[in-house]
């Protein structure tokens, strides 16, 4: 029998897997294979596949030990001969060690756990120091792996409001002796901090730091599989859709030293601009350093290449002397090995075909490069390459669409700064522009915080010295995030701009004092609650709140939305009530209007008193009397967004809410109604209290009310058909389409059809005129669904309304479910909230059995969809499946819902 291969080997331009093979390898692990291939240079290592992860967690770590000790053995033994070294050396030869990593099917930047220097003990650091000729290297890279391995695999780590212990302990003897950086260390403070750090763990862990390179080895490959199931990975996996089976790999791979002296560099790098798309090389290094070095925001990193250097320096206001000679970028400090990352980055773009983000080391002068992967992009990167290299040939069109996020759209529909606002604005500061956008907010210091203000509705801007894992909540529900330390590639950086947040990094005039709550900026003291307004695309923090605008979109963006019209079958319409929002949706490209909803327009100005009017109106006449008043202003409001649409469709429907929801709850709004309708307040309160339901929106609302009160039927008839009238009349070419809500049978229907098409008959005589109108419903009762056939022998559209189909389907309350939806999404029970997200497998099966039996008798039948979920991407595409026509979203959802159409019907 033929054992299942659990691990993949690499090295030398070879390797056992490839690029395609990252559901089994992960990401990382296929990238190393693939690069190893093409002739870039790797360190070699190998990946413990994916699908260990799952037997891990079923098995426990015992067995697993078992399953996979002789590959790994091999693995390393491969390892030892083309890096020639030893793992767990005596002295006979070059201690092998080595870094381990997690590396799971989609990047899940700074989510999960790493180990560097791995198989350091006391006789490697000798062997190292010796054989390596630079004992100060040996022994940081010591010290080093005892912080990483003491925080990632034995747990030791700063409580809330203390400072990291292990950088405790080098901070004493910095101040002791007065150093300014990590590289003023001796010789003998690092093994003094070895020693030092060896303690900590024991304090905190209460165990010896293990000395033998395979319990190292065996304890950092379970802490990347334990770190699968952290709660921050958790969340980042809910928050990106990541399938919790999908599990990790763990790529072991021999260390390269980016350490080793002032020939030894580290960097990370993207091949175009992942803030602003502009195709240009760019990233950050650091002479003498780790890869943490550049990401943990400890020191400031350098540029790679002169052009961002320049860059850089003029942003900071540091003059181009002072910028050559302590910030010299990588093309000047150390141009062989510049011109090789170079070319490498060229040939990684071009074999990839998208954006790269590229790790690499560079030991004594030779470069090596750890990792490779398209790189995370904000939205107006991720439209800008993509047009860039369909300009280029270097992809067609399907692809450019394709490589679109429909979600991550949203963000260029970002807020900026009011022009007027930001002028009167003083500005504090200025840091590195990480991730675009504007916000304003008040500020907390605690992302735990955050979170809680967020919650109870005030908006914050996060502020901390630099971001970790752990602040992924607060950073979430944060306006924007503003750090003191660490560059574009820092975690606040990177991880704010997959969300789309807007980040300020690195602002190093931020000084912040977290048990006073403060934070002081050039003199200035703010404190917790204070406004403070940050620009993501500049830099520049502002000492106060700036009110933020919507921003324009053009170009790329444009291209995009051109691309989205040539590819689409379905068309997009907008859920519009006033003139202004359809005049923006039809600017975002919608085509007509899906859903207005009558009832928004009663409650400005003072209409609200003509519906009330009615309402207490006892008898027939009464109520026409009320009803009246409402026909003008109805008429006027339905001539603004026929006009605004002029030419596509606009579905108008019928009142909809329970009349309770028209009439004052509170005794002084009862008897200020009663006074100004002039009757009783007992009246008043009696007729509240009539209309109080249990389950309102179960109850007396939709068609029932046009069945129950016909004459509020004929009044919107009337006024939607004159309107429409009298627009044609002014030559323009409205087309109504008039929908009844909450049918659950055909003769609810047919009365009300009935009533419409008689006042449409009359409106168009006494106005002379014909339009052309369509009379549908609304499906969102289960019932309509099952019996859209019968349905359908008169209606002319349907419009799914999966709010109300959600709700009826599952049995959840619209207004009560949100007490239990998060904890059924938590526990699994539901894999999305399903009233953002359609559930295709229940509610969905309504839909589509709607479609069948509607078209089924009525071929022409039109079909769209206007709940909430015809601006959600995953429900567009299924709607697209199910042959719908068109969907209706809110009007900054419609480019989205356009991207998805096209992107369902190219896939
Ligand atoms: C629906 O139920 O999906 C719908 C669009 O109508 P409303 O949300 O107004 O009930
Ligand atoms: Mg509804």
């Amino acid at each position: 029998m033929i054992e299942k291969k659990r691990v993949f080997t690499f090295g030398n331009g070879k390797a056992e897997g490839k690029a395609d093979m990252r559901n089994l390898l992960g990401g990382k692990g296929a990238n190393l294979a693939e690069m190893n291939l093409i002739g870039v240079p790797v360190p070699a290592g190998f990946t413990i596949t994916t699908e260990v992860c799952t037997e891990y967690n079923q098995l426990g770590k015992d067995k697993m030990v078992e399953l996979l000790k002789k590959e790994v053995e091999e693995g390393i033994k491969k390892t030892e001969e083309v890096m020639n070294a030893k793992f767990g050396s005596k002295g006979e030869a070059f201690p092998l060690l080595v870094s381990v990593r997690s590396g799971a099917r989609v990047s899940m930047p700074g989510m999960m756990n790493t180990v560097l220097n791995l198989g350091m003990n006391d006789d490697a650091v000798k062997i190292l120091a010796e054989k390596s000729g630079n004992p100060r290297f040996s022994w940081d890279s010591y010290r080093r792996f005892i912080q990483m391995y003491g925080d990632v695999v034995m747990g030791v780590e700063a409580e809330k409001g203390e400072h990291d212990p292990f950088e405790v302990e080098m901070d004493k003897i910095k101040e002791a002796k007065g150093y300014q950086s990590d590289t003023d260390f001796t010789v003998e403070d690092l093994q003094n901090i070895v020693e030092q750090f060896k303690k900590v763990v024991k304090q905190r862990t209460g165990n010896e730091f293990p000395t033998n390179p395979w319990d190292q080895l065996w304890g950092a490959v379970c802490a990347v599989f334990d770190s699968w199931n952290t709660e921050r990975a958790i969340l980042y996996r809910q928050l990106e859709n990541i399938p919790e089976e999908w599990g990790t790999a763990v790529n072991v791979q021999a260390m390269v030293y980016g350490n080793m002296g002032d020939s030894s560099a580290t960097g990370v790098a993207f091949t175009r601009n992942a803030a602003t798309g502009e195709n240009l090389f760019n990233g950050e290094y650091l002479i003498n350093a780790q890869g943490e070095d550049v990401v943990a925001g400890v020191r400031t990193p350098q540029q790679i290449t002169i052009e961002g250097s320049k860059r850089w320096a003029e942003m900071q206001g540091i003059s181009e002397q002072e910028r050559a000679e302590k910030y010299p970028s990588l093309e000047e400090a150390m141009p062989e090995a510049y011109n090789e990352l170079n070319q490498v980055q060229d040939k990684l773009e071009k074999h990839y075909l998208d954006m790269q983000d590229l790790e690499f080391t560079i030991q004594d002068n030779k470069l090596w490069m750890l990792q490779t992967r398209n790189g995370k992009r904000t939205a107006a990167a991720m439209v800008r390459i993509a047009m860039e290299m369909l300009e280029a040939g270097e992809i067609d069109e399907k692809t450019a669409l394709l490589r679109q996020d429909p979600n991550k759209l949203d963000e260029l529909l970002h807020p900026v700064f009011e022009e007027e606002a930001i002028k009167s604005a003083h500005v504090l500061t200025k840091g590195l522009p990480a991730s675009p956008g504007a916000a304003t907010g008040r500020i907390v210091f605690f992302a735990d915080e955050a979170e809680e203000w967020a919650g109870k509705g005030e908006q914050v801007v996060l502020v901390r010295t630099e971001t970790s894992p752990e602040d992924l909540r607060g950073m979430h529900a944060a306006e924007g995030i503003l750090t003191a330390r660490g560059g574009m590639t820092s975690h606040a950086a990177v991880v704010a701009r997959g969300m789309g947040k807007c980040c300020v990094s690195g602002a190093g005039d931020v000084k912040i004092d977290y048990k006073k709550r403060t934070m002081t900026i050039k003199g200035v003291t703010l404190k917790e609650g204070d406004w403070l307004s940050i620009n993501g695309s500049t830099g520049e923090v502002y000492n106060d709140k700036v009110e933020t605008i919507a921003p324009e979109l053009s170009g790329n963006f444009g291209k995009i939305m051109d691309l989205s019209e040539k590819y689409t079958r379905m068309y997009v319409r907008t859920n519009a009530d006033t003139p202004h929002d359809a005049k923006i949706a039809r600017d975002f490209g919608a085509k007509g209007i899906g859903l207005c909803r009558t009832e928004h327009m009663f409650f400005e100005g003072d209409r609200i008193w003509s519906i009330r009017e009615m309402i207490l109106a006892n008898k027939e006449a009464g109520r026409k009397k009320a009803l009246k008043k409402l026909l003008e202003m109805q008429r006027s409001d339905f001539e603004g967004i026929l006009e605004a649409m002029d030419g596509f469709g606009v579905t108008i429907r019928l009142l909809d809410p329970p009349l309770h929801e028209f009439t004052p709850e509170g005794a002084t709004a009862q008897t200020e109604m009663a006074e100004k309708l002039k009757v009783d307040v007992k009246e008043v309160r009696e007729k509240v209290h009539s209309l109080h339901e249990f389950n309102p929106m179960l109850g007396h609302r939709g068609c029932r009310l046009g069945i129950t009160y016909p004459e509020i039927t004929e009044m919107q008839a009337r006024a939607i058909m004159e309107a429409a009238c009298n627009l044609k009349a002014k030559g323009l070419n409205p087309k109504p389409e008039i929908m009844i809500p909450l049918i659950g049978t055909a003769k609810e229907f047919q009365l009300q059809e009935e009533i419409i098409r008689r006042v449409a008959e009359e409106v168009q005589k006494e106005k002379n005129q014909k339009v052309d109108f369509l009379v549908g419903t609304m499906i969102e009762i289960p019932r309509a669904a099952l019996t859209a056939n019968e349905i359908a022998q008169h209606a002319e559209f349907f419009s799914f309304g999966t709010n109300d189909l959600t709700q009826m389907t599952f049995g959840y309350s619209r207004d009560d479910a949100g007490k239990f939806l998060p904890i059924y999404v938590k526990k699994g029970i539901l894999k999305h909230d399903p009233f953002q997200v359609l559930e295709q497998t229940g509610v969905g099966q309504l839909v589509e059995m709607g479609c069948q039996k509607g078209r089924s008798v009525n071929a022409n039948l039109k079909l769209g969809i206007c709940g909430e979920h015809g601006g959600e991407p995953s429900s567009v595409e299924f709607c697209h499946r199910t042959g719908l026509d068109y969907v209706s979203c809110s009007p900054f959802r419609v480019p989205i819902a356009r991207l998805a159409a096209a992107q369902a019907n190219i896939r």
